[in-house]
């Protein structure tokens, strides 16, 4: 197996990529909140993910991926404070909590397929696992980490000398535990602290709330990964993935639970995917343009175009997103699938020595730290290459394992087309007649969407839906 290096969070180096038993992995990743779509940032981070997962299973490794999905106690605010997002989503839309977890979760994972995102393994609700919390807090309690104030239990963390693990943060330097901590929940013992569960709380109207030894209430936050991580992962986990803001608090709050609860360290190597933003800085569910990924299909570009415009840049870090540089995107992608098409049905047998040398190329340029963008250039050099057909078709379909860009289902579309390939003018020219094709279908025009295919064909050329949208061959 060729060595992976990985950037590490933890140890903030690239390291080595290990594993605690020898070829599995036990991966775990920070899932969703489901009280809204998930915008086009958090899909950068599941795609990104993606990669890593695809790549690792690629490689050989036994992967089990556990993901949990956030539909308690995730506050508006990550100090504890503000209300339950789950709650203020479930008010926003007249509905049940349970309703639109349930409602976007499914969004969530349509959104996924769309984007071939392979599903976890193991894909477990905060909601189904409260008794494990529960036994977790206990633990804590019983073991000297938590305390009880207010009714409301708390991490205490002045247990631990080195709880800031990723920000390296001195105490007095809390940004978070000082603007709203202390200073409102009086309960707190030390800035830091966060809870664990709450009883005691100003969320009289928290719809979903358990019995517990401390009475009626419901999870903090952060202990849900720690139970789900253990309950699916074991003592052990090997990998541990999120967005950059979940750095802190609420991994190094996943950290400080679970090791205090299992008395050793728990996972050596932190993946973090850094941000998608927008010209207007931070990307917001609830500021500016909400971008999520049907808003893109309406303004028609595909899944695979964003998935595309993902993969060309490194996860390590942060990636501008502008409709240009979509737009730049999506013909690459559409240029490269039409490559694809020379070699996807090319006969006879791959040259075995070839393929090995190749994927030994492309493994390298994804264990220099998940280096997408080289990844493909080397897909591109192939396709460039003197290699036979065959044994591009091959390797492309070995690529596409954990790129993921749906390459030969594209070019199957368009290989039927045998006429010389058009100019780049007339490319364009059609291109957009596609794109306002895809707008009026999109706006229920559909007159209009046929007076485009008739014309097309007056021409001679025949339009193709393809799951990657629509491309166009001469008849
Ligand atoms: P949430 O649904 O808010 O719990 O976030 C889901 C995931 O998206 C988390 O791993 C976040 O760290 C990540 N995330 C949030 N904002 C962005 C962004 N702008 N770009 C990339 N990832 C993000
Ligand atoms: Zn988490």
């Amino acid at each position: 197996m060729a060595t992976i290096q990985l950037y590490n969070s933890l140890t903030r180096t690239v390291d080595p990529f290990v594993t605690y038993k020898p070829g599995v992995v036990r991966m775990y990743t920070c899932g969703p909140t489901v009280y809204h779509y998930a915008h086009i940032g958090n899909l950068r981070t599941y795609l990104m993910e993606d990669v890593l997962d695809r790549f690792l299973r690629w490689s050989g490794y036994d992967v089990r991926r556990i993901m949990n999905i956030t539909d308690v106690g995730h506050l508006t605010s990550d100090a504890d404070t503000g209300e339950d997002k789950m709650l203020a989503g479930a008010r926003r839309e007249h509905k049940t909590v349970l309703e639109i977890a349930k409602f976007y979760t499914d969004a969530f994972f349509e959104d996924c397929r769309k984007l071939r995102i392979r599903r976890p393994d193991v894909v477990q609700p905060a909601t189904g696992c409260v008794p494990e919390m529960i036994r977790l807090v206990e633990g804590l309690l019983e073991k000297g980490f938590a305390y009880e104030a207010g009714g409301n239990i708390y991490f205490d963390t002045s247990k631990l000398p080195n709880y800031h693990v990723f920000l390296r943060h001195r105490e007095e330097n809390l940004e978070v535990g000082v603007r709203e901590g202390v200073g409102e929940d009086g309960n707190k013992r030390n800035k830091g602290d966060f809870v664990l569960w709450f009883t005691k709380s100003k969320f009289e109207d928290q719809e979903l709330k358990w019995e517990s030894p401390w009475g009626l209430g419901y999870p903090g936050w952060h202990i849900e990964c720690s139970a789900i991580a253990i309950k699916y992962g074991g003592e052990r986990l090997d990998l541990h993935c999120g967005g950059i803001d979940n750095q802190f608090p609420h991994h190094t709050n996943e950290i400080a639970q679970s090791e205090s609860y299992l008395g050793h360290p728990w996972c050596p190597q932190w993946f973090h995917v850094h941000h998608l933003t927008t010209e207007g800085g931070k990307m917001s569910k609830s500021s500016g343009e909400f971008l999520t990924l049907s808003l893109l299909e309406e303004k028609g570009y595909s899944a695979m175009d964003y998935r595309f415009f993902c993969l060309q840049s490194h996860y390590r870090r942060s990636l501008l997103f502008s409709y240009p540089n979509l737009d730049n995107a999506k013909s690459a992608y559409r240029r490269l699938v039409e490559r694809v098409s020379s070699v996807a049905d090319a006969a006879g047998e791959p040259d075995g020595n070839a393929v090995a040398a190749w994927r030994e190329t492309f493994a390298s340029a994804l264990g220099d730290d998940l280096n997408t963008s080289m990844a493909l250039t080397v897909l591109y050099d192939l396709l460039k290459s003197s290699e036979t057909g065959a044994t591009k078709r091959a390797l492309v379909a070995s690529f596409d394992e954990v790129l993921s860009l749906g390459l030969l289902d594209g070019a199957a579309a368009l290989h039927t087309a045998d006429a010389p390939a058009a100019d780049g003018e007339e490319d364009a020219r059609i291109r957009a007649l596609l794109d306002r094709r895809a707008e009026a279908k999109k706006a229920k025009n559909f007159a209009e969407a046929d007076a485009i295919r008739d014309q097309l064909k007056a021409e001679g050329i025949q339009i193709i839906d393809t799951p990657q949208g629509a491309v166009w061959k001469k008849l």
